[in-house]
């Protein structure tokens, strides 16, 4: 996966039910209940089969689904963070041969399968935490201790022995064991579980959860022991932070005053993410609205790889983007025509392409609300676009002219990036290879304006001409450029002089 890459990540569980008949399995702690927020909703690895050319027909190129390893445990058990066995398909998703169907059939279709894995903890019912096969195969306390969750003491060259063990050997929650990674034993079944599902379903990543909770000289040595097997496999560390200078630290990186390198090629960019609803939010000045984008990108020299961040509206574990913007389209179609144009890789979260809604204090199964279309009896069908209101069509349909003309344009993928200082609430910037030029320009005012291209010409590479990419309209005259107020205008140049 590399940035020419769009992917779409889903919750299983709330995607689609494909097939009925493992909604309830007999053994199992938890079985399916609509009613219950936080319960199991009958999602599976059928109902993504089902609506896979739905995801390759949007554009997308690659598909994470959150973890579909059996998760048996009495309650919360749909979003699969909390593995019961690293080697068996939970059962209420689909067998093991039904998971490695799913990546043929996706590659079929043109998309990547990224498997979620979670290394950090697993679930307290796993029979090698019930029935422990060595003491420090998690990490133990006298009494229940929870991590700290400050990922910046791992970081910090002042941090104290009290806040490091905390951080890295408090349990995640109380039904998630802290795996010791350290552990020769416990290092190599890890080691040994990425080879075998590599081999036996043919996936083209992982996707390591919580990444910096693991001790991380044995993650790195997991890290290092995987890509030297599989050099073009992908690797994407879950790095939660909310600064760029943190954030670069994790991502395989040669300049780290300690020398540690995480081997980690692709990591989160929380920070871009965070920059796009403030800079969206807020009045502008000197540091804050669109400046933020501004700002975020000029720090990209920390980082070894900036086109290897995943970029992202929103998540599984976040506000749902619409949400956030308190459903502002104008604002929604400018921040992802930035997310999807800028450096890095862009990640859509499952319903943002129809505007679903969701607050995350209120709990987590309100930012994981069920795909309408994917249970049965469902009266709106966001797969064929039966009951959406117009404004989720023309966001569907947004995402999907985009995300299709990014997929046949390289100057996005890879091509530099030239911004400007925005200025009058305008943000400009380019996407140019030798051969091709795309010119973005947000505008957040209110007005309509004229963009006096004198400032910018840099960036024309000698075309004089342009097509809107959202519109196809061709404009044939780029000395002043209009844009209607609240909107992106993504300029494909043509007519080279
Ligand atoms: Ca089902």
């Amino acid at each position: 996966m590399n940035s020419s890459d769009v992917v779409y990540l889903l919750m299983p569980d709330r995607f689609s039910n494909g097939d009925r008949s493992n909604d309830t399995v007999e053994g199992m702690l938890e079985q399916t209940n609509r009613q219950n927020p936080d319960g199991r909703h009958g999602g599976d690895i059928a109902g993504i089969a089902k609506h896979i050319d739905y995801i390759a027909d949007m554009g997308f190129t690659a598909l994470w689904a959150n973890p579909l390893l059996e998760n048996n445990m009495p309650e919360k058990s749909y979003h699969g963070y909390a593995i019961t066995d690293y080697y068996t398909i939970d059962p209420r998703f689909g067998t093991n041969s039904d998971y490695r169907n799913l990546v043929g059939l996706a590659h079929e279709k043109g998309l990547k399968v990224i498997m979620d894995m979670v290394f950090n903890h697993c679930g307290t019912n796993h029979w090698l935490v019930r029935d422990l096969p060595m003491d420090d195969w998690v990490n133990q306390w006298d009494t229940f201790t929870r991590s700290n969750y400050r990922i910046e003491v791992k970081t910090d060259p002042y941090a104290s022995d009290y806040d490091l063990k905390l951080m890295g050997k408090g349990w995640f929650d109380v039904t998630m064991a802290d795996l010791n990674q350290k552990n020769p034993y416990v290092w190599k079944y890890l080691v040994q579980n990425s080879i075998w599902w590599i081999e036996f379903a043919g996936i083209d990543g992982i996707r390591m959860d919580a990444y910096p909770y693991t001790d991380r000289e044995a993650m790195s040595e997991w890290a290092m022991t995987i890509r030297k097997l599989y050099p073009s496999f992908t690797i994407l560390g879950e790095i939660w932070l909310q600064k760029s200078s943190h954030t670069a630290y994790w991502q395989d990186n040669e300049r780290n005053m300690d020398d540690y390198r995480s081997n980690i090629p692709a990591v989160t960019d929380f920070r871009t993410h965070y920059a796009v609803i403030e800079a969206l939010s807020e009045k502008e000045g000197w540091t804050q609205g669109l400046r933020r984008l501004y700002y975020v990108l000029s720090q990209d020299f920390l980082y070894n790889n900036p086109e290897n961040l995943l970029v992202f509206p929103d998540n599984h574990d976040l506000n749902r983007y619409y949400t956030s913007l308190n459903e502002d389209f104008d604002k929604y179609k400018l921040g992802l025509a930035f997310l999807l144009t800028t450096r890095g890789i862009p990640q859509i979260y499952y319903g943002t392409e129809i505007l679903m809604t969701g607050e995350e204090h209120k709990g987590h199964g309100y930012i994981r609300q069920d795909f309408p279309g994917g249970w049965e009896g469902d009266t709106i069908d966001a797969f064929n676009g039966t009951g959406l209101n117009e404004d989720q069509e023309e966001a569907q349909r947004f995402v999907q002219k985009l995300l299709t003309w990014r997929q046949k344009t390289p100057a996005i993928h890879n091509g530099k990036l030239i911004h400007f200082i925005p200025e009058d609430d305008v943000y400009v910037y380019f996407r140019t290879t030798n051969s091709q030029s795309v010119m973005v320009i947000l505008n957040k005012n209110e007005e309509d304006i004229l963009v006096d291209m004198r400032r910018y010409r840099e960036g024309l590479n000698g075309f004089s001409s342009a097509i809107d990419v959202i519109s196809s309209e061709k404009i044939t005259n780029l000395d002043q450029i209009f844009v209607q107020g609240m909107s992106p205008l993504i300029l494909e140049l043509s007519g080279n002089d």
